[in-house]
């Protein structure tokens, strides 16, 4: 498969914004650089129509936001850019590290191996931070958890080091899968954590679990937060990302919600994750 890297000149302040849109748009993977935001979209996604798309996006914005340029790039390629960005880091109780990194896991620490190939969710993004941050106060020893829009799997196995019992990982998106399966047999979790191929709609019905985690983006998250709270055992823990702080009303005021209770609502640059509970 060949992707479009794109680099989008756009002011810092605005990045985080439209990196959001863009996950709309279902872009993979951002690294944000001084003035610029480099991007990656699959060529089969990467129509015209997004072009003329994201250059009204672009237009939006105050200053000069522009498509810099725009390169085929092949797999291989990109995974070897890519990974070069990587590197380990501490995150809440948890260190976080590709298996190429030879640094080791500070002691008091559990470590999570993530090798984020194309999938999103390196450890980097700030809404992965902030779920990372929240799995401690959420998940209880023999937990069944679900991980809506898995990634790289990187909550699951957060989940399951942190004592669950099991986690339904699901995503919609090929590369993804893969790369989950891969992180889950690092982290020689495997036996604990299912990876299927799909939404929501794979979860049987009558299951209901402990914990659900959705780090997807507003829109999607919207649609899906019926069938998330249908879910929910009646002491169970909803935790929600992929959020900007302009996102916040919005979520609150969904209808699905109104048996729930936020409990916590913490923050990273423009990024928020949320944490309810059934009352
Ligand atoms: N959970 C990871 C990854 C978050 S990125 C982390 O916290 O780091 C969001 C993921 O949701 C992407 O991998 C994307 O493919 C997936 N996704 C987007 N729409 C989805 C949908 N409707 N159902 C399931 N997964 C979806």
């Amino acid at each position: 498969m060949k992707y479009i890297k794109l680099v989008l000149s756009v002011t810092n302040d605005y990045q985080e914004a439209l990196i959001a849109e863009l996950l709309e748009l279902e872009f993979d993977a951002f690294e944000q650089q001084d003035g610029k935001l480099i991007t990656y979209i699959s060529r089969e996604r990467f129509s015209d129509v997004s072009r003329e798309r994201i250059e009204q996006v672009l237009a939006a914005y105050p200053g000069e936001g522009h498509i810099q340029s725009e390169e085929v790039v092949a797999d291989q390629n990109w995974n070897q850019e890519w990974e070069r960005t990587i590197k380990a880091q501490r995150i809440g109780q948890f260190f976080v590290k590709p298996t190429w990194d030879n640094s080791t896991a500070p002691s008091n620490s559990i470590l999570l191996e993530i090798d984020p190939k194309m999938a999103f969710g390196t450890g980097y993004h700030e809404t992965t931070r902030l779920m990372l941050q929240l799995l401690p106060h959420v998940v209880k020893s023999g937990d069944l958890v679900m991980d809506a829009g898995t990634g790289t799997g990187v909550l699951s196995i957060a989940a399951i080091k942190l004592g669950a019992e099991r986690a339904v990982a699901f995503d919609i998106d090929d590369w993804s899968i893969r790369n989950a399966q891969e992180n889950v047999l690092i982290n020689q979790v495997d036996r604990k954590v299912e990876v299927a191929k799909g939404s929501i709609e794979i979860v049987p019905d009558e299951t209901e679990f402990d914990v659900i985690l959705a780090n997807i983006n507003r829109n999607t998250i919207i649609d899906m937060l019926p069938s998330l709270v249908q879910h929910l055992k009646s002491d169970g823990m909803l935790v929600l990302s992929g959020l900007l702080i302009s996102d916040k009303d919005t979520i609150l005021e969904q209808e699905a919600l109104k048996k729930l209770t936020l409990i916590q609502s913490i923050r990273e640059n423009d990024w928020i994750a949320l944490q309810f509970k059934i009352t």
